[in-house]
């Protein structure tokens, strides 16, 4: 790994770091202060009640990285990834100003579309020139992906810093500012690098020739998605009417958003496999593209809890006072972040050790793993919470050691999962099925978010019980996957 690491990788690397550093320091860091600002009725907040809070904390989270989907297609058909990045950049830097400007609810929740569309925008076009940059793929490009990941984490762990400080101890409003000035920082980093360091690279796209039967193809694919929305449009109506879902709260339509990821996730892995084209093997690794989809929206569904449920409970429950200064509680998300730093290389080369011995295990186990650790750390946390309902303040070690081991989990899920979509998915899907990736992320956000609604003051009681939810459901399709571990690999017919 350090070998690896020490390779000469091209400048236009690190400009691609320091760009999404940034970008991550502006969203990490506003993540860190979104929900206490959306709950809190002290310090000039929105005064949210916990369940609308946590649902618009969801269908933030999930827009943003649902917007990737788009974001990509933009990028594919339209301004090519150098021009995408830039635009969501300066996209993003306007939200976060719009945000900094204390006007009330309205203007809070437009500022965060805006940075919701830029970072849509962004995020995958700037993943994707990275991988641009290999075009020779192997063990160079996986590198470059551990070092851009690290980029990502010393930008939450930065912004979380700042942004967290400003926002809580002095205004939120400055906080939100701090967040908006990182991106500048990042936009002029980008400017200045990306016309030296990266031409010929994310270049707008040519025109694309349509033939006839192209032509043909996108008809009817338009009339499947034209037939999808209606089938939707009528299913919500339904839940709506019979008063399963109210859609007039945010807690009614970040369910309602939940039911249009899933149908829609399952709807486009049922067309590629039945009208894809795909021969036989390709249509097993697809089938096992989908199990990960899931696997991976459960574990995002409980780690992303960081900013939810988890950001709750340092605030209100933890012991945070060191020699009469008490640590803002957004700080505890920087565990992540930090653990990332520490571990990445650690688990890097665990890994090429293993693999020495012949012993790595399969990514199908490493998804179970991870699964397991995500639950385990939330078997932490209830042991937290039976202590915070007696009365008495949780010690820190209990989020510490949850964070540690979900950054495990992490290590064991994200980047193996990107680099198997990239390898297991068909060809001509394969900026599509990254987009899909993307999504699991979204909804695991979502679920993180309105989860998090249980965690109401008059509820305190159930604390323990919810987290314990958390622990046997992600436990319980890890040792699934576990046992069905030699089927998956099979199915990935020789890509491991
Ligand atoms: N923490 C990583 C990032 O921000 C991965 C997030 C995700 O895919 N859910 O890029």
């Amino acid at each position: 790994m350090t070998e690896q690491l020490s390779q000469k990788h091209p400048r236009g690397l690190y400009v691609l770091f320091f760009a999404e550093m940034w970008e991550r320091f502006s969203y990490y860091g506003m993540r860190a202060i979104l929900l206490l600002f959306l709950l809190d009725n002290m310090r000039g907040g929105l005064g949210l009640e916990a369940s609308e809070g946590t649902a618009i904390y969801g269908l933030y989270t999930a827009s943003v990285y649902l917007l990737t989907l788009p974001g990509g297609w933009l990028a594919d058909n339209v301004f090519g990834q150098k021009k995408s990045i830039w635009y969501g950049g300066i996209i993003i830097m306007i939200g976060h100003i719009v945000l900094a400007i204390p006007g009330g609810t309205g203007l809070f929740f437009l500022g965060l579309g805006i940075v919701a569309m830029g970072t849509g925008l962004l995020k995958p076009n700037i993943s994707s020139i990275v991988g641009e940059l290999y075009p020779e793929g192997g063990a160079r490009r996986d590198a470059a992906f551990s070092i851009f990941y690290m980029g990502i984490n010393l930008g939450s762990v930065l912004g979380i810093t700042i942004v967290g400080y400003l926002g809580q101890k002095i205004d939120w409003h400055m906080g939100f500012g701090a967040a908006a000035v990182g991106m500048l920082l990042g936009l002029i980093v980008f400017r200045y690098g990306s016309n030296t360091y990266l031409r010929g690279y994310g270049e707008v796209p040519p025109k694309k020739i349509v033939t006839a039967e192209a032509q043909a193809k996108a008809g009817t694919e338009k009339k499947l998605g034209y037939g999808l929305v209606a089938l939707l449009v009528g299913f919500l109506a339904i839940l709506q009417l019979t008063g399963t879902l109210d859609m007039t709260t945010a807690q009614g339509l970040a369910q309602g958003a939940g039911v249009i990821i899933v149908s829609v996730s399952l709807f486009y892995f049922l067309f590629i496999l039945i009208a894809g084209g795909l021969t036989p093997v390709e249509k097993k690794r697809v089938l096992v593209l989908m199990v990960f989809f899931f696997a991976a929206a459960i574990f995002w569904s409980g780690f992303e809890q960081a900013g939810s449920s988890l950001q709750i409970f340092a605030e209100r429950y933890t012991q945070r006072t060191i020699g009469g200064w008490e640590m803002p509680s957004s700080w505890f998300q920087n565990f992540n972040g930090t653990f990332i730093l520490i571990f990445a290389p650690i688990m890097a080369s665990l890994w090429i050790f293993l693999s020495s011995k012949g012993l790595n295990p399969s990514t199908p186990v490493k998804f179970a793993l991870a699964l397991i650790l995500v639950g385990a750390g939330f078997f932490v946390m209830e042991m937290g919470a039976k202590v915070a309902v007696t009365g008495q303040l949780a010690s820190p070690l209990f989020l510490t050691v949850t964070y540690m081991v979900h950054t495990i989990g992490e290590l064991c899920l994200s980047p193996v999962g990107l680099s198997s979509y990239t390898k297991l998915a068909p060809k001509r899907y394969v900026s599509q099925l990254m987009g899909i990736w993307f999504v699991a992320a979204s909804l695991g956000n979502l679920i993180a978010g309105l989860f998090a609604g249980g965690f109401d003051e008059k509820n305190l009681q159930q604390m323990p019980a919810l987290f314990n939810q958390v622990t046997l459901f992600s436990i319980g399709f890890g040792v699934l996957l576990l046992i069905f571990w030699k089927p998956v690999k099979k199915w990935m017919g020789g890509i491991s």
